[in-house]
């Protein structure tokens, strides 16, 4: 079983190597770097916290330190492993010269005006006004359609994240700090298998349930409001995010009938998911439902994001955008409303993208919680 997985993976590897070269021919240049580490570890399945890679037709070269020598050598696997004893992008654009690179494509939007000053000072006057071109996120593009691999661990961390909502059912009481709902939730999580939190967890209650991102504070939760818990967990590097907002007491009919607008706009926008729609139509499903009740003015941010081995991924669904969904992209789809000084609320499904339409990873009850 082990071998046999490990022969799937290598084999996603040298795909996604490949593609990204393509990427990369396609933009001008004729060798990629790649600093950003959830692009390096989905290139070569390196998951050390330092290193850079290259690529170049049909060539990869991993380049980290000392600290990694037998990790990266069992997991870039594929991948020629370099252990350098200089800073890792220094040894790389070295590299690069040596081996007659012309043009070295990088992502701007994760490389810092210091690290191209350093890129530029590890190469000779010769070839440096020429060689380094920024090429816009290729791989960050390709990472957001994903393969069965990445679908299977997504679809294990978005059931883990479930699990441990439907368990927090049976311990949150009013009176408990929102803290406490955070810590117990995440103790839980480890306890599952959880390598870690996808972000802060957010445990809002009461009127900070009208703050979309509110931390868990040391707030009490409620005798009567709302309580928004918004997190994910980590598996194998890759990210779950779910939210669901439950009722502590009786509800006034105000709160019923928003809360059944924003599960209304919610189900609407996981409906408008399929391959060959625009995100901003799938955004205005959920945000045309709100319009309809009055309520668009307080869905203050956009409908979802795409999520993988980083939280926030393409493609991004919110209005105007014209990005097509495609097959085995992984989006969330999490619509809200918030009332400043009075309360708020949002749910929020992982949706996978299939042929015949969305398929929602987090089957937890979107149906109105009381507790
Ligand atoms: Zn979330
Ligand atoms: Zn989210």
């Amino acid at each position: 079983m082990g071998l046999k997985l490990g022969r799937i993976k290598v084999m996603n590897l040298s795909v996604r190597k490949r593609r990204a070269v393509a990427a990369a021919k396609a933009a001008g240049v004729d060798a990629l770097l790649v600093m950003h580490s959830p692009d390096i570890r989905y290139l070569s399945g390196f998951t050390g916290s330092s290193g850079c890679l290259v690529l170049r037709s049909g060539r990869a070269v991993l380049f980290t330190d000392g600290r990694y020598t037998s990790q990266a050598k069992a997991e870039a696997v594929g991948t020629r492993v370099e252990i350098v004893t200089k800073a890792s992008v220094v040894a790389a654009c070295e590299w690069m010269e040596a081996a007659g690179v012309e043009r070295c494509g990088f992502d701007a939007a994760h490389t810092t005006v210091a690290v191209l000053e350093t890129l530029r000072g590890a190469v000779t006057a010769k070839v440096r006004r020429r060689m380094f071109e920024p090429v816009g996120p290729l791989v960050a593009g390709l990472r957001e359609v994903k393969d069965v691999d990445e679908i299977a661990v997504l679809r294990r961390a978005a059931k883990l994240g479930c699990t441990l909502f439907d368990g927090m059912l049976g311990y949150m009481r009013s009176g408990m700090t929102e803290i406490a709902v955070a810590a117990e939730l995440e103790h839980r999580a480890r306890l599952g298998g959880a390598e870690g939190m996808s972000f802060e967890t957010i445990v809002a209650s009461g009127e900070r349930s009208a703050l979309p991102h509110g931390r868990a504070s040391m707030a009490k939760l409620p005798k009567r409001g709302f309580v928004t818990l918004d997190f994910g967990v980590v598996l194998d590097g890759y990210c779950s995010d779910m939210t669901r907002t439950i009722h502590m007491g009786k509800a006034l009919a105000g709160e019923l009938d928003v809360y059944d607008s924003v599960l209304e706009a919610q189900e609407a926008a996981v409906a408008a998911v399929r391959p060959g729609v625009t995100s901003g139509e799938v955004d205005e499903a959920a945000r045309s439902v709100l319009r309809r009740r009055g309520l668009d003015q307080y869905f203050s941010h956009s409908t979802g994001h795409g999520v993988g081995l980083e939280i926030h991924e393409g493609p991004k669904i919110a209005a105007k955008q014209t990005q097509v969904l495609q097959q085995g992209m992984v989006i969330t789809i999490e619509p809200g409303a918030y009332m400043p000084g009075k309360f708020g609320l949002r749910i929020e499904d992982m949706v996978l993208v299939t042929a015949r339409g969305g398929e929602v990873l987090t089957p937890s009850v979107k149906a109105w919680i009381e507790l």
